[in-house]
């Protein structure tokens, strides 16, 4: 049985339906993401589970027990918000002791548990307890939030967005800390991001979410290698997106352009479909390479150095191509309008939905 279990979950606001049949179980410790773009509905299932907002329809347990009819302090939930929520006024001390206060932990016990979560999140109580929030960094804040909200040892914590008001450096560096205070805990997470990048590298699910439904649940891997909608192929990751037509479904052989790939894997369409399929910028190759059966000759139209990968965006038969090349010292990249050879593999193309 899942340790917490979001079952038929609608909202509505109005004769706005921004929840639809949401249905997520959740397994103990897991970390799981709600992964969408702005305005799909992930705060609102959040604040559902918070007790924030009072769902239109479904159930949420936690461990077997319906907690709709709990008020937010009754259900043991721990939740951190985008925006730096700590307590102005008070010091580092007592905003992380301030849940332990309202749920009436005696006071050595509280400071005991103040001290051990700094102890947690890197701010040791003897240099930043008696700080104010003013004087802590954006992402000393929220490490200061998160210790807040798993003071009162919450059975689950909801984290809405931490990382999105902090810089891309402190972002990166949080997101991991974060990661690994849930595993050292083993705490049952919710994550809400809007970023792609960061639900995959550090979920154990993602949900990708798109106008409230969740079209698609599964490990990163899986996301990001068999998107089972056009929507996540697209809101996930980079790729070229190709229509082919069925032509052997049991051989798993495609038509597109006057190209046939072999995709090494049935198809479970009748010949003659035009299936979506499409290629990630990392399964193309720049020149030839074994074990890529198909050459073909291009010309390089856009070029952006990144750092270690440069991306490039090819023209053949009609078609552009992505690709990604690592960066070598020594071999510069080729130039806009020089003439390419691309290679890849009917493996790797990835049929959207199968
Ligand atoms: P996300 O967190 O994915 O950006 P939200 O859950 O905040 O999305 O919002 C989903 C939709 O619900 C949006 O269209 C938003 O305008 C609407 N919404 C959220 N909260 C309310 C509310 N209290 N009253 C009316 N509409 C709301
Ligand atoms: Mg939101």
């Amino acid at each position: 049985m899942a340790y917490l279990d979001i079952a038929h979950l609608e909202k509505s606001f109005g004769a706005n339906r921004v929840v639809k049949d949401f249905s997520l179980p959740i397994d103990q410790g897991e970390f799981v993401s709600l992964l969408g773009p702005s305005g799909c509905g992930k705060t609102t299932v959040l604040r559902m589970v918070a007790g924030f907002e009072t769902p239109s329809a479904g159930a949420i347990r936690i461990e077997g027990k319906d907690i709709v009819p709990l008020r937010p302090n009754q259900r043991n939930v721990g939740m951190v918000f985008q925006a730096y929520a700590l307590f102005p006024n008070l010091t580092v001390a007592q905003n992380v002791g301030f849940g332990l206060k309202i749920a009436g932990v005696r006071a050595a016990e509280a400071q005991g548990r103040v001290a051990e979560m700094l102890d947690l999140i890197g701010l040791p109580m003897a240099e930043f307890g008696g700080r104010y929030p003013f004087q802590l960094s954006g992402g000393q804040q929220q490490r200061v939030a998160l210790a807040r909200a798993l003071a009162p040892r919450p059975r689950v914590l909801l984290l809405d967005e931490p990382l999105s008001a902090l810089d891309a450096k402190v972002r990166v560096r949080l997101r991991t800390e974060i990661r690994d205070i849930q595993r050292r805990l083993g705490i049952t997470t919710i994550f809400v991001t809007h970023d792609q990048e960061e639900a995959l590298s550090i979920s154990d699910r993602v949900v990708v979410m798109n106008a409230g439904i969740a079209d698609q649940v599964g490990s990163p891997f899986e996301i990001y290698n068999q998107p089972a909608t056009p929507f996540v192929a697209s809101f996930v990751g980079t790729l070229t997106p190709i229509d082919a037509t069925v032509i052997d479904p049991h051989q798993g052989t495609v038509m597109s352009g006057g190209l046939t790939l072999h995709l090494g894997r049935a198809l479970p369409v009748q010949a003659g479909t035009v299936v979506p399929i499409a290629l990630r910028p990392e399964a193309v190759h720049l020149g030839r390479a074994s074990g890529r059966e198909i050459v073909l000759p291009a010309t390089a139209r856009a070029v952006e150095f990144m750092g270690s990968v440069i991306r490039i965006r090819a023209e053949a038969g009609g078609q552009s191509f992505l690709l990604d090349t690592f960066n070598r010292p020594d071999a510069p990249p080729p130039r806009p309008g020089e003439p390419v050879e691309i290679s890849f593999s009917g493996r790797d193309v990835i049929v959207i939905g199968a």
